[in-house]
């Protein structure tokens, strides 16, 4: 437990949204200590004791700005993201989508906090709140909570008192990574659906008969067992393979198996189904099963997946696993500011607070650190106006309703969008508009006055 409080921005959670708000507040000229329980204490998921660890898939969705987690990444460059700075850097092949050499960029971002003579990190888990809550009404001293889906039991139980309710649980599950020496080449094949971007991905082409075979197998496996106290709701957008399977024999085949824009070089046909496999390393010698998240237990997941064409011989580096998933009814306890209402001062960030993914993850910390640094300077920061995906989410996140509130992915439902227009054109026209007006936030809330290079040199030069 922490005895006291000294520094004038403490933050617990060194994942993608605390590295991230760490380091907008000690570009500002804030101190802050960040406390961080790995390698003290793991997580289920975690691996590694470096920040901003990517727990699962090493990809940060759509590059394209008429994706809206495109936009929101590139409204967070022009904020001076510190993890969008790192995933441009480390960027690997990935087709249409930023995809990253996760060793690389998670190193990147624990040297740049590690360098910063602004921030210590404290490697300690924070189970109790109470040094914080005595002094809660003392703006001085600020509390950032970013601990994620995976926050410690103790801290989640402290969060659930003083937010007035009971954690909510869902699953969210890893896909499993084969050594790319161990895929038969004469089997599979290399291309992006209709060849858009780079041909990035690896294809393991099924007939109707193996896809079929797969989906019963899928079907029978024996799964996890399900703890008492977590009911099992899934995030429909990472759904366990098996689950889907369960949901008809023509599921996955229209899901993550879908052939569409694909043709096998060995057979000049589209393949009934498809199997993908993404890089998952700098080097090429990774690959995941892209949307093969799954909770079945690991003998049937090497038995199954050996059954694909093209990873009869798989060596498996990793398999799934599934997990918790901890966050709050944000629009009940939170106000525009990611504040909790009834403890003004202490502040929640990240996953936790209802936004899914790894780039809304950041995007929360980074609006976090700003309204934090801002109201540090006895200035009030209004939140982004709503037509860009960071004001969207921000309103989504305390405007919506809060009976059944879920997890939410960043994307263009949350805008206003205009009407009348072809979606494409929509699409291009809100991105536009939106980058237009991020710009001018920053220029009139002075946000992008701070040079990364001050901070960041070797970041900067490359
Ligand atoms: C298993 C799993 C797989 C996921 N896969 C993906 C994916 O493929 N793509 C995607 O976009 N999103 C994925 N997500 C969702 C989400 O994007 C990530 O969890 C993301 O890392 C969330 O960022 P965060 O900063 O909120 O939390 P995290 O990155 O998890 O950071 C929280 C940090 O807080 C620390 N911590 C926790 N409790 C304490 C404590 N009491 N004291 C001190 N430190 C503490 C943790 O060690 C961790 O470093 C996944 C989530 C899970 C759980």
């Amino acid at each position: 437990m922490v005895k006291s409080v000294h520094s004038p921005v403490d933050l617990i959670g060194g994942g993608l949204a605390g590295s991230e708000a760490a380091w907008q507040l000690a570009r500002r000229g804030h101190r802050v200590r960040l406390f961080e329980m790995r390698p003290v204490k793991n997580t289920p998921a975690h691996q590694s004791d470096k920040l901003a660890e990517l727990v699962c898939s090493n990809s940060f969705r759509g590059a394209d700005l008429k994706n809206a987690v495109g936009l929101l990444k590139e409204e967070m460059r022009l904020l001076d993201s510190l993890i969008l700075r790192a995933a441009d850097r480390h960027r690997i092949p990935g087709g249409g989508a930023l995809v990253m050499d996760r060793e690389g960029f998670s190193q990147e971002v624990t040297t740049a906090i590690l360098n910063e003579p602004n921030i210590e990190v404290v490697r300690q888990e924070v189970s109790s709140l109470e040094p914080w809550l005595k002094n809660h009404k003392d703006i001085e001293k600020p509390l950032l909570i970013a601990t994620g889906p995976l926050t410690s039991d103790s801290l989640a139980q402290e969060l659930a008192a003083l937010t007035g309710q009971d954690s909510l649980y869902f699953y969210d599950s890893i896909a499993p990574i084969v050594a790319a020496d161990s895929i038969d080449r004469t089997k599979v094949f290399r291309a992006s659906r209709y060849d858009k971007g780079t041909p990035d991905y690896l294809n393991c082409p099924l007939n109707r008969e193996e896809y079929e075979a797969l989906v019963a197998a899928l079907q029978q496996a024996e799964k996890m067992p399900t703890k008492d106290f977590e009911a099992p709701k899934y995030f429909e957008a990472c759904l366990p393979i098996e689950v889907l399977a369960e949901r008809g024999v023509r599921s996955l085949s229209f899901g993550p198996m879908k052939p569409v824009g694909l043709i096998d070089p060995n057979t000049g046909r589209r393949p009934y189904a498809v199997v993908q496999l993404r890089q998952d390393d700098l080097h090429a010698s990774l690959y995941n099963l892209v949307g093969f998240q799954t909770r079945m237990k690991y003998p049937d997941q090497v038995r199954i997946f050996r059954t694909i064409p093209g990873l009869e011989n798989a060596e498996f580096v990793r398999l799934g696993s599934m997990h918790r998933n901890t966050f709050i009814n944000a629009p009940k306890v939170l106000t525009p500011d990611l504040e909790l209402k009834d403890h003004p001062g202490i502040f929640l960030a990240g996953q936790m607070i209802g936004v899914e993914g790894y780039v809304e993850s950041a995007a929360m910390g980074l609006y976090a650190g700003l309204v934090i640094s801002q109201r540090l300077r006895a200035k009030n920061l209004q939140p982004p106006p709503a037509n860009t995906a960071l004001g969207a989410l921000v309103r989504h996140l305390t405007a919506a309703s809060t009976r059944g509130f879920q997890p939410m992915n960043v994307n263009f439902g949350l805008f206003e969008l205009p009407m009348g227009m072809q979606r494409k054109e929509q699409r291009g026209m809100v991105s536009e508009l939106a980058l237009e007006c991020m710009k001018n936030f920053a220029e009139e809330n002075s946000l992008g006055t701070v040079h990364v290079e001050d901070h960041f040199p070797q970041m900067v030069s490359s």
